[in-house]
């Protein structure tokens, strides 16, 4: 399902020229009405419901309707990122909340090394299509495919 500003709450970033959620849509699909001042997603069934708008929006002014396969049907499902944790929450039609908090990193902000434990083995080009990942080529860890 795709995202939905809530009008009451959008300020249009305060009239700047690009707003939060135009810079950080992948797909390109917010825009701001510079009459209104409010922002819209321009093409709904084009949206990857990535949630990147919800999450950078300042005035929490973007939801997200969630899959049924989570929520119950027409939900509306709101994250709030912190610095080491996400919370989720959820707005069911009826107009109860349920909140859940999950950890979104085990090491400290900034300080993950993608490269430990692989030492100064580099990449091998030889490799390049075969399947795994760098770290795992390098470590010589094997894949397995499945069978
Ligand atoms: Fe409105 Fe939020 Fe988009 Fe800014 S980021 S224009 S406040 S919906
Ligand atoms: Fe764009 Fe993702 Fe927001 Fe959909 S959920 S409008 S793809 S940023």
């Amino acid at each position: 399902m795709p995202s939905f500003v809530i009008k009451e709450k959008c300020d249009g970033c305060k009239g700047q020229d690009k707003t939060a959620c135009m810079y950080i849509c992948p797909h390109d699909l917010m825009n701001l009405d510079k009459e209104t001042m409010l922002a819209w997603n321009q093409e709904p069934v084009q949206c990857w419901e990535c949630y990147n708008c919800v999450k950078i929006c300042p005035q929490q002014a973007i939801e997200v309707r969630c899959y049924a396969d989570f929520a119950p049907l027409g939900a509306a499902c709101i994250p709030l990122r912190g610095s080491d944790t996400i919370m989720w929450t959820i707005k069911f039609r009826d107009g109860m909340i349920k909140r859940f908090k999950f950890p979104i990193r085990t090491t400290v902000e900034g300080q993950l090394d993608i490269y430990a434990g692989v030492g100064e083995a580099k990449a091998d080009p030889a490799k390049i299509k075969d399947p795994g990942f760098y770290n795992q080529q390098a470590t010589g860890v094997e894949f397995k495919k499945p069978e």
